[in-house]
């Protein structure tokens, strides 16, 4: 990867915090035996702008053609805001609204009932692509470069609305991404870009979000600058709750006059602080796991089977003493995920029909009413409730 930073164009970065070589995350083993990918997990940070970067990653694009993974469900509550903000600044129905990274259309299928008749899904995903054609939106199943910028350009005209939403994060060159998405874009256009806002990871300590599907982790601070950088205007950044965390979300326009605006330094100063604190942070959060752990009571569950979970999991080095792993995800029931040994996936069901784990960790993060749904009358029956983070316990689980 390049050593400049994308974002401000500095050199220096210093390590945020390195886990060694664990599995990828995604890895759901039909049995136990069944061999695994792994990956060096280490990240870096700009001293400059705090911009978050995994270290070591190669230069060539991850791919994406063959992902199946429908974000459909996952839908933000706030996701129709996006739709009604570009009907009121940009509310010709007849003009191309791209989405970049459409996943399977769900996004669009918003902007087809706000009325928006021409829409372009750029999804390199084969299988979502076709999902996406099916509900009716144009589709380049194609990785957005400045080359297929300006060919989609030519063959579908220039786009009214442009959105992004969670994709920057994944590619190895957001600027390179920034641009194609310019070229495309009318001169009175609107570009929308959706990302998750790393200081829940820096300044809350949320370590489950440094995903490996994540090369880069972006704060407002330095989302905005790299925004700018690239020839926009912000015309509006809103930070929205979503999952436990917080998502940052930017409406820009074309910048004609590339005004070199101030970065704020007091911000980014406290993120770069809490860069460098991190490392620190997170080893006491997993001593003091670590710790706990010796008393809980077995066997142990984990809520959640995805990458949230088994980031947490295998961040803290809790593994060997997690015995299952509670999803209702079918394609995952069954399933074995490495933490780093084979850790199967049980059902919500399969969890109520046998006798109460000795301790339940709440690891669904932001599935708040999904989990009191399990713990509560678990915890009824004396199973102990953890707390991943070991904040406060928000609600009581102990039996009256
Ligand atoms: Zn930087």
């Amino acid at each position: 990867m390049n050593v400049q930073c994308p974002v401000c164009l500095g050199g220096e970065f210093e390590d945020l915090i390195d886990f060694g070589v664990i599995p990828r995350s995604g890895s759901f083993l039909p049995s136990p035996g069944t061999a695994f990918r792994t990956m060096h997990h280490a990240f870096e940070f700009c001293t400059h702008c705090a911009l978050t970067r995994q270290r070591g990653q190669a230069d060539d694009s991850p791919d994406y053609r063959n992902v199946n993974r429908s974000t459909r469900r996952q839908m933000p509550v706030y996701t129709p805001n996006l739709v009604s903000s570009l009907s009121r600044h940009h509310p010709d129905r007849n003009d191309l609204v791209v989405d970049v990274g459409g996943n399977d259309g769900a996004f669009l299928d918003l902007v087809a009932e706000a009325g928006y008749a021409n829409r372009l899904n750029i999804e390199p995903s084969v299988p979502l692509a076709e999902l996406s054609a099916k509900a009716g939106h144009k589709v380049e199943t194609v990785h957005l470069d400045s080359t297929e910028a300006n060919r989609i350009r030519k063959q579908y005209g220039p786009a009214g609305g442009i959105f992004c939403r969670h994709v920057l994060e994944h590619v190895p060159d957001p600027f390179g991404l920034l641009s194609a998405m310019r070229l495309m874009l009318k001169e009175d256009g609107i570009l929308f870009v959706e990302i998750p806002d790393a200081r829940g990871i820096l300044h809350r300590l949320l370590g489950h979000e440094l995903w490996d599907e994540h090369l880069f982790h972006f704060t407002v601070e330095n989302l905005g600058r790299l925004v700018k950088r690239t020839g926009f205007l912000l015309e509006e950044e809103t930070i929205q709750p979503h999952r436990g965390g917080t998502n940052i979300l930017f409406r820009a326009r074309m910048d004609f006059q590339q005004k070199s605006s101030s970065f704020p330094e007091k911000a980014v100063f406290s993120d770069v602080e809490a860069c460098r604190c991190f490392k620190t942070r997170w080893m006491d959060l997993r001593l003091r796991i670590q710790s706990e752990m010796k008393g809980w009571a077995e066997p142990v569950a984990c809520l959640g089977a995805s990458h949230p979970q088994s980031n947490y999991i295998l961040f803290t080095e809790i593994g060997g003493h997690v015995d299952f792993l509670v999803d209702d995800d079918p394609h995952k029931v069954g399933c074995y995920v490495p933490l780093p040994q084979p850790v199967p996936v049980v059902s919500t069901a399969q969890l109520f029909d046998g006798p109460p784990p000795g301790t339940i960790i709440r690891t669904a993060f932001g599935c708040e009413a999904w989990m009191d749904g399990i713990c509560l009358p678990l915890a009824a029956r004396g199973a102990r409730i953890v707390e991943p983070y070991l904040t406060s316990n928000p609600r009581l689980y102990r039996p009256e």
